[in-house]
């Protein structure tokens, strides 16, 4: 059987290769094979002209490259070539054969071929190699950029879906954060914001272990606050207290970078080793000012390190932050609305305290610690308007100690003074019994109230009264009228009535101290119109 023609068993061996690489030593050793070739290189045109080298062939072996590799070589023709070396006398038919690669009247490269007897190559046959090589290096070059196409569509589609997917998480995470932010304003305490800090983190933001501490104001102490228990359990983590540590993380948070993750490290959990993983820490901070720092790692669920974390904690943070911020400087201000409140209600006391002795002090006779002459006005108004009101009898009692000016005289004015007192302490005692008020009316004059008294029982109760001064036996020698101490006094009484004038109320009282004063003192007498008649319209006396 005849052997099939060469190129038909390289075109049969090219159609067999699998890849561009293949048809290149395919085709190179073939032609080394049939020919006397000392070297082949194919050289191939890229999208801007220039040509680069696809694959080398000597004896060395082949070489191929992907991408090709750039060349010196400008070479330019249409037609297959023979160059014939004349330099070397040793193979006087050396030199080399120059195959174009043509596709639709398109040149896209060249096979150039070294040979030591350029007269062993048959034009035609070149012609039949040159146009199958032209062929398959073609599809294989369509081929390989397919795939390549293909492949860079896959990469493409693959990295399109993982930012999507990125972009996904990323919004959940927002959606996330903006819920966290509305959990944490209904925080009614800086405590309870610190337990829902880490809690919602873990449910919200799904990361893993979150504990929180905080820095006391000079930074040098710490103070755990809530965490995550190698369970998973938020625990309370207050007992976790003192120096501040000397971590890794430190120098960071110092040089203000906010957030350290550190990857394959151990992880503890109160000082016990409890596994490996990430852990990271990521500072709270208010202005310039550290308040303190969350630690997270992945101890339970392992997840490794997501490219959006770094971003997720640091928001994470300063919005913990944010809110501690704004609770601490709330519950400053509770604080001192609270002590605010308790100044003033002190203060409110002590006022009303001064405002009670004031009024005691201004309602009351200093010498004799009874009521005074202003007090009388207030309490005689009172009692004017309940009796016209309701109709009653109101009776006045003033009266005057006898001859007072001799017993100053006499005994001196401190104890005249001392007299005074004993005087308006004995008589007041008995007025309290009575229900009825004592006031001081003037130097050595006194008044009664005597609400709801009639005549007979202002009779009765001034009776009463000189009976009780007489057993006082306050000696009195100077008096011209008996040896001890003795009053003069004059009663009015009456139902007031709308157009009264209370005022003459007391002239009335007045003018019966003066009847009795004239009728030989030590005793009280009542007002009688008929002997010293006061113009009014209508007075009713009881
Ligand atoms: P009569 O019986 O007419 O009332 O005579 P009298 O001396 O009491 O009346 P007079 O009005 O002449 O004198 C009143 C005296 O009362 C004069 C005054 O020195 C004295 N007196 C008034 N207030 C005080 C006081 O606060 N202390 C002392 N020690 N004496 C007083
Ligand atoms: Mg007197
Ligand atoms: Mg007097």
């Amino acid at each position: 059987m005849p052997t099939a023609p060469f190129y038909e068993q390289l075109s049969t061996s090219l159609n067999r290769a699998y890849d561009m690489q293949t048809v290149c030593e395919i085709f190179c050793r073939s032609l080394a094979y049939k020919y006397n070739v000392n070297y082949v290189s194919i050289l191939i045109r890229d999208e801007a002209g220039q040509l680069n080298e696809l694959a080398k062939f000597d004896r060395a072996g082949i070489r191929y490259y992907s991408p090709a590799r750039p060349t010196e070589c400008a070479y330019e023709a249409d037609e297959i070539a023979f160059y014939h070396d004349d330099d070397d006398p040793q193979h006087p038919n050396s030199g080399q054969v120059i195959l174009p690669l043509t596709r639709h009247q398109q040149n896209f490269g060249y096979v150039m071929i070294d040979s030591n007897q350029l007269d062993g190559f048959c034009n035609h046959e070149l012609a039949i190699i040159s146009r199958i090589a032209a062929l398959e290096l073609e599809a294989r070059q369509l081929f390989e950029d397919m795939i390549d196409h293909e492949l860079t569509r896959k990469t493409t589609e693959r990295m399109v879906a993982e930012q999507h997917h990125n972009q996904q998480i990323l919004l959940e995470q927002m959606n996330a954060l903006h819920e966290l932010s509305d959990h944490l304003w209904k925080a009614k305490s800086v405590d309870e914001l610190l337990y829902r800090s880490v809690f919602l983190g873990r449910e919200l933001l799904q990361l893993d272990r979150i504990a929180i501490f905080l820095l006391n104001a000079d930074k040098t102490e710490m103070q755990g606050t809530y965490g995550t228990d190698i369970d998973g359990n938020i625990t309370d983590e207050h007992y976790f207290k003192g120096p501040l540590p000397d971590l890794w993380f430190q120098q960071s948070i110092k040089d203000n970078d906010f957030i350290s993750i550190r990857d394959n490290t151990n992880l503890f959990h109160d000082g016990v080793k409890v596994g490996t993983g990430w852990n990271a820490f990521v500072a709270l901070w208010h202005n310039d000012r550290q308040l303190g720092w969350i630690a997270l790692d992945n101890l339970l669920t392992g997840t490794p390190v997501q490219p959006q974390l770094t971003q997720l904690l640091k928001l994470y943070s300063a919005m913990v932050s944010q809110h501690l911020r704004y609770k601490e400087a709330e519950e400053h201000q509770k604080s001192l609305n609270a002590t605010l409140e308790q100044h003033i209600q002190e203060r409110t006391c002590e006022l009303e305290d001064s405002n009670r002795v004031l009024e005691r002090l201004s309602n009351e006779d200093p010498l004799t610690r009874i009521a005074n002459r202003r007090c009388f006005g207030k309490r005689f108004e009172q009692a004017w308007q309940q009796a016209l009101t309701l109709q009653h009898s109101l009776s006045l009692l003033i009266f005057d100690i006898d001859h007072f000016k001799n017993y100053n005289d006499f005994y001196g004015h401190a104890a005249g003074d001392e007299c005074l007192k004993k005087l308006s302490q004995k008589i007041d005692g008995v007025c309290q019994r009575r229900g009825v008020q004592l006031f001081r009316y003037g130097g050595e004059e006194f008044i009664i109230l005597m609400p709801q008294h009639n005549r007979t029982e202002a009779k009765t109760f001034s009776d009463q009264l000189l009976h009780e001064v007489q057993r006082l036996n306050i000696a009195h020698y100077a008096s011209p009228i008996t040896s001890h101490l003795t009053l003069s006094g004059g009663i009015a009484t009456l139902i007031p009535e709308p157009n009264f004038d209370r005022e003459l109320m007391i002239k009335m009282a007045d003018e019966a101290l003066y009847n009795a004063k004239n009728n030989g003192r030590d005793q009280v007498l009542f007002y009688s119109p008929q002997k010293n008649p006061i113009k009014t319209e209508r007075i009713l006396l009881r």
